[in-house]
């Protein structure tokens, strides 16, 4: 089969940073825990747990040893207790999550009603909320009922959101009644680049792939976008996962992968989907066993 990888896909600064904070400590010390899953994949969490990480839910999980701060970042809250505790803390936030972080609090001191156009439960959006008191979250025009009237608003957006969501949303909050508006454009240009680099290829080929965690946010959200251009959109973690029967007719296969998504899975994936015999190996899958012999 025929396979075009977008041009821009995979590891992005913020997330090859984690990794190698973490290689980096995990050579150096013994007990070493990541608040939450290092980055959101998990194969490479598995590769990493495979070389002594340990991944814990909550601060209290942790006695003794360093903790990493993952690339999502973590509330001030949760980064006072770890202090509390003695813990040695290795910061590996994404400098562009920072600057959400301090953008944030920065608002909230400037009398500003923080809002974050994002995903509530997402942990960049729970860390962001952490950095200041009163917080409004809303991930659609559903959840604008939650602004307050007249008030001097503080927009800021998730960083891996797409420009037309921010774009819509704004639009929405602007229709509403508030006394002023501020926006801080805070989306990640390397998301932005993938999201476009994805949208071009899905329109040109029969199949797309997109390859990454099911909790990351960003390769969700090329998931999004390709579906909305190619209803033959399929969101998979990596090779084991394809159904090989979606193959059948297909000529030309597009790959992309989230930020979050290592090189070695859209290798595999790529090697092996060039490899596959579109009629030969469809009709093998699709036969009983015992009948495949000759
Ligand atoms: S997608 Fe952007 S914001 Fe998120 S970790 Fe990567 S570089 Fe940082």
């Amino acid at each position: 089969m025929k396979v075009v990888v977008a041009e821009k896909c995979g590891f992005c600064h913020g997330v090859k940073n984690a990794i190698s904070v973490a290689e980096q400590v995990l050579a150096e010390k013994n007990d070493v825990y990541s608040l939450g899953p290092i980055i959101h994949n998990r194969d490479e969490v598995e590769q990493l747990a495979n070389i002594g990480l340990k991944t814990v839910g909550k601060v209290e999980e942790i006695q003794s040893g360093t903790v990493l701060i993952r690339s999502h970042g973590a509330a001030p809250e949760q980064i006072a207790k770890l202090r509390e505790k003695g813990l040695n803390i290795v910061d590996a936030t994404c400098i562009l999550v920072k600057r959400v972080q301090h953008i944030a609090s920065e608002l909230e001191k400037d009398g500003y009603k923080v809002v974050i156009i994002g995903e509530e439960n997402h942990p960049e959006v729970r860390a962001v909320m952490g950095c200041a008191k009163d917080v409004v979250v809303i991930a659609d025009e559903s959840d604008l009922h939650k602004l307050p009237q007249n008030a001097k608003l503080g927009v800021v957006c998730q960083t891996t959101q797409s420009p037309e969501h921010f774009g819509k949303m704004l639009g929405a909050i602007g229709r509403g009644g508030f006394s002023e508006l501020k926006v801080i454009n805070t989306l990640c240009k390397e998301a932005i680049k993938r999201q476009e680099s994805a949208v071009q290829l899905c329109k040109q080929v029969d199949i797309m792939f997109v390859l990454g965690g099911l909790e990351s946010a960003n390769t969700r959200r090329l998931a999004e976008l390709c579906k909305k251009y190619n209803s033959e959109t399929f969101h998979l973690q990596n090779w084991n996962e394809l159904d090989k029967n979606i193959l059948l007719g297909k000529n030309i296969a597009g790959v992309t992968a989230g930020a979050s998504t290592p090189e070695w899975i859209i290798a595999e994936f790529v090697k092996n989907l060039e490899a596959f015999d579109n009629c030969n190996d469809v009709r093998a899958n699709m036969e009983p066993p015992g009948k495949g012999g000759g």
